[in-house]
């Protein structure tokens, strides 16, 4: 309750800051399911399991805490801004919502914070508010009026530097008075409150004292002034400081028609330097884990190249795009080929958004799913090393073909690439384990760990449904179950076989290198079909799970502490 009321509160402040209204009425009438009433929509909304996110900021000298608080004041405005973007008639939805105190008006408040909207999004985007209508796809990035083939005609009859502002990622589409479609500068279109954000973030980089934290500051400010972000996503690739902000324009999943608009969000974290000193220390065995992959000695990397830059970090605060339903647990970013190119991108982890989910799926997943003896020794320690280690994988093993013509891994296998370079990942991860345990690189302690609570997440991952991670992961549970390593008693809970699993692991990470470097289409598309599915018993523990939450509701409580500390006098 007191997370709806101060998220609420703070959308209040930009709905009241914002101009914009409704949007015409749909062409299509809405549709004529019912919507959900309180109870229904309460229960929907409780599949979102609230916890508290905190983060331990006491090492931060005086300066640095108070630079990381105007941050998470600029921070917040990406929610207003975010909601703009979603919708037209947000701010006027949101505002309504906020004045209705019946339990019903209560639960829509709830799930319209969770979605960033009047629509489900884990429901296929079902409506839950009244005269709605279906989620229109373009977002509010595209004028009401307008259809996606109008945009697209228009867009491809622009000459060449018109056209690439047009289907830049920092633009949106309106209709001028007299008709005709233009391109918007984000800076120009959301000018008011990139103002804000942009004087909170040249505060932050006057209080702080670490230099590359400053740069990328003040080079963000300018860009949401300037509309061109190319100098702050460098700053932002060479940061190395104890404060990691993420916030701007990023991901374009919310632009429906084309994926060509970037949706504002946050992420504000400090870094974790115990896990950051432990992941050098693994990266550091790379060749040496590459050197003794189950593989044949010629299609091992003798020389492998510098890993993209990972950062461990925990999350003070989401916002914008970057807070809404399922959780963001790692991010890889920028998405601008141009600095990708350039200067790479950087992958980061977030840790204690990782440990809420763990506390709050994965336990409880592992109760129902494990056989009971397996269940205490389902550990954080080895879940998250495990996660990190699956990122550290996607760097070994084949990535060209071997033979006459050498072509990449990836278009050899097109759409079979995914999964199994997903599934690649994470069994290579647990052998690349293994054998740290066996070297005495990592505890013997957590050997048993390891693999059991491998178990229990893959099912974590089997439920969110057909993308690459859950058919890769079909593919390894079968695998293994096949192979004997797994085991399911009579009353249908999983265990590991502990004398046949490190030899299924090193025979299924063989397996799929060696279709990966053969590049053999046909094989991998047969693999997938054929293991890359739900089996009977598999499904009979994911129906079994319903009453486990699918994820997490942050409410970020160190950040809300830091900010009212700044308000007091
Ligand atoms: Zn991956």
């Amino acid at each position: 309750m007191t997370l709806i009321t101060r998220a609420g509160a703070s959308f209040l402040v930009l709905a009241l800051a914002t101009v914009t209204y409704a949007a015409p009425a749909p062409e299509t009438p809405p549709p004529a399911a019912p919507l959900p009433d309180a109870v229904g929509l309460t229960k929907v909304s409780a599949r979102l399991a609230p916890v508290d996110l905190t983060v331990d900021v006491g090492a931060l000298p005086a300066g640095e805490r108070a630079a990381l608080t105007e941050l998470l004041a600029a921070a917040k405005m990406m929610d207003g801004l975010f909601l703009r973007q979603a919708w037209a008639g947000n701010d006027t939805a949101l505002f309504e919502l906020m004045r209705d105190r019946s339990p019903l008006g209560q639960a829509r408040l709830r799930a319209f914070i969770q979605n960033k909207g009047p629509w489900l999004r884990l429901d296929g985007d079902r409506p839950f508010l009244p005269g709605v209508g279906p989620k229109p796809p373009q977002a509010n990035f595209y004028p009401a009026g307008a259809t996606k083939a109008e945009v697209e005609t228009w867009m491809h009859a622009l000459p060449a530097p018109a056209r690439t502002s047009a289907e830049g990622f920092f633009t949106t589409i309106r209709r001028a008075p007299d008709g005709k479609l233009q391109a918007i500068p984000y800076s120009v279109d959301y000018q008011g409150e990139l103002e804000l954000v942009a004087a909170r973030l040249r505060e932050a980089a006057r209080l702080t004292q670490q230099p590359t934290l400053r740069a990328f500051l003040e080079a963000r400010a300018a860009a949401f002034l300037s509309n061109d972000y190319y100098a702050s996503d460098v700053a932002w690739m060479k940061l190395d400081a104890n404060i990691e902000p993420t916030i701007g324009p990023y991901e374009t999943y919310e632009d429906g028609w084309f994926g060509f608009k970037a949706a504002f969000e946050a992420f504000i974290c400090v870094r974790d330097d115990a896990e950051t000193a432990k992941l050098t220390k693994l990266a550091t065995e790379l060749q040496d884990i590459e050197n003794n992959l189950p593989i044949d000695a010629k299609l091992r990397n003798p020389k492998l190249g510098a890993a993209a830059p990972i950062r461990v970090v925990n999350q003070l605060l989401g916002a914008g795009d970057a807070n809404k339903t399922v959780s963001t647990a790692a991010f890889n970013l920028p998405n601008d080929e141009r600095i990708i190119k350039a200067v790479g991108s950087k992958r980061t982890m977030l840790k204690n958004v990782q440990r809420a989910k763990f506390d709050k799926v994965l336990i409880p997943i592992s109760k129902i799913a494990l056989a009971p003896r397996d269940r205490a020794a389902v550990s954080f320690d080895a879940f998250f090393t495990h996660i990190l280690m699956h990122e550290l994988m996607h760097g070994l093993g084949p990535h060209e073909t071997a033979g006459g013509k050498s072509m990449t891994v990836r278009a050899a296998l097109q759409q079979s690439y995914g999964a199994l370079e997903e599934a690649k990942a994470d069994i290579a991860g647990l052998f690349a384990l293994q054998f740290l345990i066996d070297k005495g690189v990592l505890d013997r302690a957590l050997e048993k760990s390891v693999y059991v609570t491998f178990l229990a997440s893959s099912f974590r991952t089997l439920r969110f449904g057909g993308d690459a991670h859950a058919v890769g992961m079909a593919v390894q549970l079968n695998a293994l179950l096949d192979a004997g390593a797994v085991r399911i008693a009579k009353d249908g809970t999983f265990s590991v076989d502990a004398s046949k699993i490190k030899e299924a692991v090193r025979a299924l990470t063989a397996e799929i290198m060696n279709v990966q470097s053969a590049g053999d289409g046909a094989k991998a598309a047969e693999l997938l079909r054929v293991r890359g599915v739900i089996r009977p018993e598999v499904k009979a523990v994911l129906e079994r799970l319903t009453k486990v939450p699918i994820d997490i509701e942050p409410r970020f409580v160190t950040a809300e502490k830091l900010l009212q500390e700044r308000r007091a006098p």
